[in-house]
């Protein structure tokens, strides 16, 4: 076929294999309930774990920010200098993180196929957790590095694969999503960090689903491991339990020295706007004098599991608030999640594949500290009233 004719055919194949996920157009602030087509239906599908991303405190930084600062970094930081905001969210979230340095970017896809193509190039080898996220994916295709990939929550095939590469490459990286963003299991990163040292490669974990969510005051994975000043390179995102939007990468000093001299999202993309810094900055201050929102985020994490289970719920092996409803076959899922969004007033949208393995599509339940008991029961009965009409119950 010629031209672009092919577009048309690729989506009609994908609406037939029910991989075709619509996308909603939401009238309102994310919160526990949102507005779509003007109905009000619970969201069970964002990852604001704590709320932040419309509270007040928060909002109000952030424009007192743009009062200040303006909306735009103007151009990349190494042309137009480093707002000051910039700096001092970076000194935060190292503080935060126990690290000795951070480099913020404009988002958490940008952190990870920023940051690994200048610790790896073509000469290298990258172990990589087979359930990556894709941004990982990304940087290795584009660091050029040799990628060995290790199973899931899997550390003797790791050890396995560092001692058959062992002599392969100048330098080589374990990497690792903390939380895996599909499933909610954590991985086994104390000890991929010790067969990271034994083997002399360095250790880099992607803590999207952690921060805010593990740890002490949600400092995160290696808080809940105990184990920050092993780990060499900790990437997170802010737009998860963070409320906003950019990632970053803390490290050492050098690390982040080097990145601001390599790192091509750096480089040659315009930094996050201001608002967005000191919006960050606040959410932080927040999570670290107060930890009500955490608990409450569990409380309601494990209130909702329970109750799935007790339905008859498959809801996998999560040890985190991310709450996977796996049904299997593509359609079933996209039905389940548009019976509940049309006859039950609750908004989750489906997984299917690529983003999850084929024959394990689900829909992605994200309970937050913003979620009232009765939300959460709100929830179960959905799935349970929806689930014996679909005869999945
Ligand atoms: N890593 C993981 C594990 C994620 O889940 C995500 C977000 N889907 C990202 C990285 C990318 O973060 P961001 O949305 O800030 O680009």
């Amino acid at each position: 076929m010629s031209g672009m004719g092919w577009i048309k055919n690729e989506l009609e194949n994908l609406k037939e294999n029910g991989r075709y996920i619509p996308i909603r157009i939401l009238q309102s602030p994310q919160g526990s309930w949102v507005k779509i087509d003007g109905r009000t239906l619970l969201n069970m599908c964002s990852n604001n774990y704590l709320g932040l991303a419309n509270n007040p405190e928060v909002k109000k930084a952030a424009i007192e920010a743009i009062e200040e600062y303006g909306v735009g970094a103007g151009a990349v930081r190494s042309i137009a200098g480093s707002d000051e905001l910039h700096i001092k969210l970076e000194e935060k979230v190292a503080k935060f993180k126990h690290m000795e340095d951070s480099l913020v970017y404009q988002g958490g896809l940008l952190a990870n196929s920023g940051t690994i193509p200048v610790l790896v190039g073509k000469d290298d080898v990258v172990f990589s957790e087979e359930l990556n996220h894709a941004s990982i994916i990304d940087g290795v295709r584009l660091s050029s590095a040799k990628r060995v990939v290790f199973k899931h929550m899997d550390k003797s095939d790791l050890e396995k694969q560092l001692k058959e590469h062992r002599n392969e490459g100048k330098r080589s990286l374990v990497i690792t999503d903390g939380v895996f963003s599909m499933d909610g299991d954590i991985a086994p990163l104390k000890e991929i960090v010790e067969l990271a040292q034994r083997y002399d490669t360095m250790s880099y974990v992607d803590d999207a689903h952690g921060e805010g969510v593990l740890g002490d005051h949600g400092r995160g994975i290696a808080d809940y491991f105990g184990i920050g000043s092993e780990l060499d390179v900790e990437m997170g995102t802010f737009s998860k339990a963070l409320g906003g939007m950019g990632g970053f990468v803390a490290g050492s000093h050098e690390l982040i020295d080097l990145l601001k001299q390599r790192s091509r999202p750096f480089l040659f993309s315009s930094a996050l706007n201001p608002g967005e810094a000191a919006a960050i900055m606040k959410s932080i201050e927040i999570m670290e004098r107060d930890d009500s929102l955490l608990k409450k985020l569990w409380k309601n994490s494990d209130d909702l599991k329970n109750g799935l289970g007790n339905l008859g719920y498959n809801t996998g092996s999560s040890k985190t608030p991310i709450t996977p409803v796996i049904v299997g076959n593509e359609k079933k899922a996209l039905e389940l999640s548009t019976t509940l969004y049309n006859e039950e007033n609750l908004f989750a949208s489906p997984i299917v594949y690529p983003t999850v393995q084929l024959g394990t599509a689900r829909i992605r339940l994200m309970p937050s500290a913003l979620h009232s008991n009765s939300d959460i029961k709100t929830a179960i009965d959905a799935f349970e009233s929806a689930g014996k009409k679909l005869k999945i119950l």
